[in-house]
């Protein structure tokens, strides 16, 4: 089998006393969609930041397109790396923290092609015109030269998802994608997530607690107090909020 793109063995994760995450394993194959589903409070974004290094895990290792994520191992020993060389290796690995803060003082289209432009030196016409196709993919050309404070938060949050497609990472980490969205405008992002992978190879881990959201995954693992409770291959909403049902009931 091919080296999973992503892979977290044992993590585990505590902030003083509370232990939020208790010994996660979980791996994610190239290309693929996967969903960690759990209740709110249960650790999704606490995981999602130690994947990325903004959180540090307590014990255990992750690993992304092979690299061990924010450490230098050496003789045996971890050397935990700065926060530059940190955000150098995410950068590397082309892996990208999907945030919904735009910058204000920017049109939708200078926040998209920002980044891409000025860190990974795409051409500005060919980040513009790769803007402009996504944008139109959810509906939002005609608002590619407004302020985000003329969009509804919706709006500001599929901006926000364009903006991390659009060099085309490896990896996207999407923290409750579908938040502050209306079903059919959550139902955009979801299809541009998922297009992402089908059509660019690229992978995507979501965290959600929205069993909608997790419907559009390959594959939904569950969290529950800290643990995998579970996972399901291909799930319909149905099935994901049966299972929710009886892990809740457990
Ligand atoms: P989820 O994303 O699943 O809703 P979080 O990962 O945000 O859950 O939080 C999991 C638990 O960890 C919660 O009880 C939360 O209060 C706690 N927590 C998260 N971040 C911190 C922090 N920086 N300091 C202390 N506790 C935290
Ligand atoms: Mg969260």
């Amino acid at each position: 089998m091919a080296t999973p793109m992503i892979s977290a063995q044992n993590v585990h994760k505590s902030f003083g006393q509370l232990e939020v995450l208790k010994g996660i394993n979980l791996e994610v194959q190239a290309g693929e969609v996967a969903c960690l589903l759990g209740p709110s409070g249960s650790g999704k974004s606490t995981f999602l930041r130690c994947v990325n290094h903004l959180d540090k895990a307590t014990a255990g290792r992750l690993y992304v397109d092979g690299e061990l994520i924010g450490y230098r191992e050496k003789n045996g020993t971890l050397y935990e790396i700065s926060e530059k060389e940190a955000a150098e290796q995410r950068s590397d690995i082309g892996m990208v923290f999907q945030s919904f803060n735009l910058f204000p003082h920017r049109t939708v289209i200078e926040n998209i092609i920002e980044a891409p432009v000025q860190v990974k030196k795409i051409p500005e016409e060919t980040a513009r015109a790769r803007a402009m196709e996504l944008l139109e993919d959810v509906g939002l050309a005609s608002k590619a030269n407004n302020y985000p404070v003329q969009l509804s938060g919706g709006q500001q949050q599929r901006v926000a998802i364009v903006r991390a497609l659009l060099a085309r990472p490896e990896v996207v980490f999407a923290d409750e994608p579908t938040g502050n969205l209306d079903s059919n405008s959550g139902t955009e992002v979801l299809k541009l997530l998922r297009d992402a992978a089908t059509e660019q190879k690229q992978t995507i881990l979501m965290v959600t607690h929205d069993a909608h959201a997790a419907s559009y995954a390959d594959r939904v693992v569950f969290l529950k107090d800290g643990m995998i409770a579970g996972e399901m291959l291909n799930p319909t909403h149905d099935a994901v909020l049966q299972a929710m049902g009886q892990l809740e009931g457990k």
